[in-house]
């Protein structure tokens, strides 16, 4: 039996046409919607993921405003910006593009940002209340996870849920969000013992360790969810570049349902930073 797909731009493409409602719903109000973001760095990467985060703003109808930094921004220049837009009553949400320069201590940063307008979830006031259960701005890889799992309509209440990789912005906060849902949870790292057999008994196993291939067939129970969240560049027997998952090809043939890389949670993620930004604006409807 293949997998069935999970279609990350799919989802993503009907998450964007909802917030399109919305935010023409709220023409009205005279509150512009926007994402402030502060980028104080040289990576291409980071400053190629802003263009395409303008973009997909724009589309939806969020107004877009970059706050460029130079690259060698000492931590009261970062820190100093973030505290203006915190001030700014037209400011409803704003994020800060990593890498930070040299000695800026990124999550210093992060915990400075109003925890109403972190749209990426990342000040530890927020994730408090992702444990506490309370309203609030959750990291949005973790978010789209969870979204594409109950795409699937599986009940998580009693559930079996392994999740691989720990980190502080994708798998301990998507095990407390799994956790929320009364999922019985296991957060497991590098570290943790017979993890292949541990995945075998779940029926939700979601691979975000950031290792190309890690879980194989064997690793999956017939008919199980699973989530996808690695990104990793490898070189491909005809020499070229290529990005694949931490999830080997021959899962889609045990599991019942699976998302791909790419196309699956990455496009997800992109429209959960955009839903954040017009709950962080707009509350949550
Ligand atoms: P991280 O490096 O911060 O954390 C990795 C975690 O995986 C750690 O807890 C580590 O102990 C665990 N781990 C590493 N090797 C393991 C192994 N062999 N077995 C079990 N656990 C292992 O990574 P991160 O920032 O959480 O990112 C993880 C992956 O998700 C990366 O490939 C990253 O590119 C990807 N990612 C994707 C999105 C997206 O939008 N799709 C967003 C964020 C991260």
């Amino acid at each position: 039996m293949a997998a069935k797909v999970l279609d990350g731009k799919a989802m993503a493409h009907r998450v964007r046409e909802g917030l399109r409602a919305r935010i023409a719903a709220s023409a009205g109000l005279g509150r512009p919607i926007r994402l402030d973001a502060v980028i104080a760095s040289a990576d291409r990467a980071a400053h190629l993921y802003s263009e395409s985060q303008a973009r997909q703003c724009v589309d939806v109808g969020i107004e877009y405003h970059l706050h460029r930094l130079p690259a060698d921004a000492a931590f009261d220049d970062v820190a100093g910006r973030v505290l203006l837009l915190n001030q700014d009553e037209a400011v409803c949400a704003i994020m800060v593009h990593l890498p930070m320069p040299a000695g800026v201590d990124a999550e210093r940063v992060q915990g400075l940002i109003d925890p109403d307008k972190d749209v990426e979830g990342v000040n530890p006031a927020n994730i408090g209340r992702v444990v506490y259960g309370r309203r609030s701005l959750v990291p949005c890889t973790a978010l789209a996870s969870l979204e594409m799992i109950e795409s699937t309509g599986i009940p998580l209440r009693g559930a079996s849920c392994v999740v691989v990789g720990a980190s502080n912005i994708v798998g301990k906060p998507l095990a407390v969000l799994l956790m929320r849902e009364e999922a019985t949870v296991h957060s497991t790292n590098k570290f943790t013992r017979e993890l292949p057999a541990l995945c075998a008994r779940a029926d939700v196993v979601v691979a975000a360790a950031g290792v190309a291939g890690l879980v194989t067939r064997e690793w999956i129970k017939p008919g199980a969810v699973v989530i996808d969240v690695g990104i990793n560049r490898v070189t491909a027997d005809d020499g070229k570049p290529r990005t694949v998952g931490d999830v080997a090809p021959g899962v889609a043939e045990v599991a019942g349902w699976l998302s791909p890389v790419p196309g699956g949670v990455g496009p997800m993620t992109v429209a959960m930073l955009l839903r954040n930004t017009v709950d962080a604006c707009l509350g949550r409807p």
